[in-house]
């Protein structure tokens, strides 16, 4: 069974998050989205929020699975047998990031990073400009994955 882990802050969890996990799901069994809990990353909602919201996308998809973790990303994967990180990327910035982190775990476990490149009409979608937009009151419904709601 392939497993991937999802991890990321999904602070809110936005269309462009769904689009990768759906296409992550041509390529793995199973994959288990972990909201990062970092205590000192001060977030707009609530862990329990985003779960809600994760679950409000995948209610009809049981081979995604909704976990928070504190620990470090790689024992996450580990403690919940994945071999594999699922991420996205949306431009050349997100790469090194990405790349960074991925060379990084690797060289830790072993464990493969698989970077799927954003369709582009997802491309300018992120939780920070959702965040923007919530504070001065607008809509962000197009943000969001179908049958999700703030
Ligand atoms: P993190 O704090 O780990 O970057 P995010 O919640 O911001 O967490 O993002 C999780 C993953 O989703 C990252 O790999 C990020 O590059 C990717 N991602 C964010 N927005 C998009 C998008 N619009 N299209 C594709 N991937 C995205």
């Amino acid at each position: 069974m392939k497993r991937a882990i999802f991890p990321g802050t999904f602070d809110p969890f936005t269309i462009g998050h769904y689009s990768i996990v759906n296409r992550g799901l041509e390529l793995f069994d199973e994959i288990v989205i972990g909201i990062g809990s970092n205590q000192s990353k001060k977030t707009l909602f609530s862990v329990e929020k985003r779960m809600e919201m994760i679950r409000q996308a995948f209610e009809n998809e049981p081979r995604v699975k909704i976990e928070s973790y504190n620990s470090l990303t790689v024992d996450f994967a580990e403690k919940v047998n994945a071999r594999f990180i699922l991420r996205g990327l949306r431009s050349v910035g997100d790469f090194e990031y990405e790349r960074t982190i991925g060379d990084t775990n690797h060289i830790l476990t072993g464990i493969e990073t698989v970077i799927l490149c954003t369709y582009s009409t997802y491309a300018h979608i992120s939780s920070t400009v959702a965040r923007d937009l919530i504070s001065y009151g607008k809509d962000i419904t197009g943000f969001l994955p179908p049958n999700v709601k703030l």
